[in-house]
């Protein structure tokens, strides 16, 4: 009998677990879902509407009429595609501040396992292997190095079309790593039982290959 199979990747900002998790769903045919996606979505309407992440009354207002929905190949918010419009350091640096906010997580965490609830996933995030799924059945956590991080991460904005230079982008790694890693609500960590792949120096071929490797004798639903 086939059964449900949830794969958490976790890790560090630019570590590639999208690209790498995105290729293990095509392979294995299940879902993958970008929880990155929603707190950017979120922090995407926060900047529009004014709202800070201080002012908890406006944003339990504005979460409370706010639908995020990743589950297909793009992020719609309140029904409009916004994928285009959230790989911007301005919001990588707002969701970092939102997801510090419980009610933030609060939301997109109940999204996040009801997505995993009747089919099988993989999902990437910060906590998902610790929070959103303690009990998948795969874990792995993610890592590179941070000039790593940060070469990939500006190759990509550069791609983009955004002029930053490599320095700031190392910069706002290690920041984010900072916020991410010292929030007290679900902070990113390695689950004890997940496995670490360090790819500073592995393609994400290499890492996709590695991860469906550990996974192939599993049946999907
Ligand atoms: O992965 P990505 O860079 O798109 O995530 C943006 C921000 O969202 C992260 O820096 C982190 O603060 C937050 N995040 C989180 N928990 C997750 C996924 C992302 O706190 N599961």
């Amino acid at each position: 009998m086939s059964r449900i199979l949830r794969i958490a990747v976790d890790g560090p900002s630019g570590a590639g677990k999208s690209t790498v998790a995105r290729q293990v769903a095509k392979a294995l045919g299940i879902d993958y879902i970008d929880t990155g996606a929603m707190y950017r979505a979120v922090a995407y309407k926060m900047i529009r509407e004014g709202i800070s992440a201080e002012d908890r009354d406006a944003l339990k207002e504005m979460l409370a009429h706010t639908e995020i929905d990743v589950s297909g190949c793009d992020t719609l918010l309140d029904g409009e595609n916004i994928s285009g419009k959230i790989r911007t350091p301005e919001i990588a640096k707002m969701a970092s501040d939102a997801s510090a906010v419980p009610e933030v997580r609060e939301k997109l965490v109940a999204i996040q396992r009801e997505l995993g609830r009747s089919k099988s996933v993989i999902m990437d995030g910060r906590d998902i292997g610790t929070n959103v799924f303690p009990d998948a059945e795969y874990k792995f956590f993610l890592t590179a190095s941070v000039p790593e991080r940060a070469r990939r991460r500006w190759l990509e904005l550069r791609t983009k079309g955004q002029d930053i230079s490599l320095e700031t982008v190392a910069s706002d790694i290690e920041k984010r790593d900072y916020n991410d890693s010292h929030r007290a609500l679900n902070p990113l960590r390695k689950a004890e039982d997940a496995v670490e792949v360090d790819s500073t120096e592995m393609g994400q071929d290499q890492v996709a290959e590695y991860i469906l490797d550990v996974v192939k004798n599993e049946k999907t639903e």
